[in-house]
């Protein structure tokens, strides 16, 4: 079984990570990894801090802060978000790393020498005023709406552009000399790739861009920060996504050749990763794998959320596996966008996660302890409905939905519930329903884990017991039980 490398699209300065983020990439890539390990799979979580870019540069310019001070503050700043929200990398990098520059050169010869790699001319557009080099999207009619990370929603004039960064309508067009990578030529590769994917709307979404033809990708940028073109003399640079690209398998570089990529990212980037990405990982170095999956999901609607999107302010409001619980519970596994309402978000985690899951971990704590059970009998009881759950969990796992696992998760719990009810193991229980009750539990534990990975401890009886495996559930028998009379509290009491 391959190692599987898991990454999480990453941040460019100087965009602020907030909560859409979290539950679109970073939330979603954190649970996968930790269900990896608890499914006994051998894997990592890799991503990096983007500090090149048009941004980049132009905020070096507004803030006049160093260089080195502004990509720090940032880097740091997103760790410390990550850090906030439990979200755990094994290898969190910046793409200003010497060793990411050389594999990035390398990877451009091999290309060239592969005959990927074309120099044709182009019109680039740039502003008279203050001389910015400006890609279509930063190239805007006087209606449209531009946020700080260059997000913009086009008015419908095709005409009267100005400049994103002074506002000069001065636009100048001039033909240009980029080097194009030849999409075209890839394409069995791409539909290779494409073919592989098992989340069905990321793979309808290539076929899509498949049928509307693939044209070539011209990853040069003039009057830009980031890594110079090796090929000639000129002031021109490697577009980021290029860079970040290449950047995966910087991060896997130690990992030796038995790997598989697992991609988590937004919806936007999936041209990135399903049509770009597959040449690169073929053909741009020694071939590590041609294994890869994407796992892509939609934008948070700000229009239809009410919740703080800063995280500090979130996790100031919210316990972190409160957070952590109801994103998982709301983020959809497809690219449908999503929203996030907090009366909602105070129902689901009054409701769903203290009532059903917590309920359901209390009753079972308070029957073992009214019977006095100090150690897990060892009657051979058979819990077959846990090994059936994690065959189900595990293929959303292998699928990369993380929503779903915590469907089946759920479905469980009221599985369980109904046994206690139905069989009355409430009332004057056997050894036996006692065990039963043990291994309900302790499934309930090992499953519910990767979404709440703290909280859960409440309700961790089992001594010595860290449910890092599924192969935790057969080494329960004889093991020893400490209670605790801690409980997860409803909203209404963490406010007050
Ligand atoms: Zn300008």
């Amino acid at each position: 079984m391959n190692r599987l490398v898991i990454t999480a699209a990453f941040p460019f300065i100087p965009s602020d990570i907030h909560i859409a983020h979290i539950a679109s990439t970073y939330l979603p890539a954190d649970i996968i990894n930790r269900m990896a390990a608890i499914l006994g799979y051998d894997s990592v979580l890799v991503s990096a801090t983007d500090v090149h870019g048009l941004w980049v540069k132009k905020e070096l310019q507004d803030t006049n802060i160093e260089a080195e001070v502004l990509k720090s503050n940032y880097h740091e700043r997103y760790k410390k978000i990550f850090d906030c929200l439990d979200i755990r990398f094994d290898t969190y990098e910046r793409t200003d790393d010497s060793a990411l520059r050389d594999l990035v050169y390398e990877s451009l010869y091999n290309l060239r020498e592969k005959g990927y790699i074309v120099q044709k001319e182009t019109i680039i557009y740039s502003c008279g005023e203050c001389l910015e080099y400006l890609p279509k999207r930063f190239r805007i009619g006087s209606s449209d709406v531009v946020t700080k990370t260059g997000k913009i929603k086009l008015s419908d004039s095709e005409n009267n552009y100005m400049c994103a960064f002074c506002g000069s309508d001065q636009i100048i067009e001039s033909i240009v000399n980029h080097w194009f990578l030849d999409i075209q030529k890839g394409k069995s590769i791409i539909e290779d790739g494409i073919d592989r994917q098992m989340q069905i709307h990321v793979k309808n979404y290539l076929n899509s861009l498949l049928c509307d033809g693939l044209s070539e990708w011209d990853f040069t940028r003039d009057n830009y920060y980031g890594i110079t073109i090796p090929f000639n003399d000129e002031d021109q640079y490697i577009y980021l996504w290029y860079e970040s690209l290449i950047g995966y398998l910087f991060l896997a570089n130690d990992l030796g050749g038995n790997i598989s990529f697992r991609h988590f990212l937004g919806k936007n980037i999936v041209y990135y990763h399903g049509i770009v990405w597959p040449i690169l990982l073929r053909e741009a170095t020694h071939s590590y794998t041609v294994d890869f999956q994407i796992s892509a999901r939609g934008f948070l609607d700000l229009s239809a959320t009410d919740i703080p999107l800063d995280i500090f302010e979130l996790t100031h409001k919210f316990p972190v596996d409160y957070i952590r619980f109801y994103c998982a519970y709301r983020t959809p596994d497809t690219m449908n966008d999503f929203y996030f309402k907090e009366a909602e978000f105070v129902q689901v985690i009054n409701s769903v996660l203290c009532r059903q899951v917590g309920g359901f971990l209390k009753r079972c704590r308070t029957i073992l302890q009214n019977n006095n059970v100090s150690t897990v009998p060892k009657q051979g009881v058979l819990h077959e409905l846990i090994y059936e759950t994690i065959v189900l969990v595990r293929g959303h796992f292998e699928k990369l939905n993380p929503n779903q696992a915590l469907t089946e998760v759920l479905r469980y719990i009221k599985q369980c519930g109904n046994i206690i009810s139905t069989r009355e193991l409430y009332k004057n229980p056997s050894l036996a329903d006692l065990e039963l009750i043990c291994k309900m539990m302790a499934g309930v534990i090992i499953l519910i884990k990767p979404f709440v990975p703290t909280i859960i401890e409440s309700y961790n009886i089992f001594e010595d017991v860290t449910f890092s495996s599924v192969d935790d559930l057969d080494r329960l028998e004889g093991c020893n039980l400490k209670f605790s009379a801690e409980t997860w509290r409803t909203i209404e009491c963490v406010v007050s």
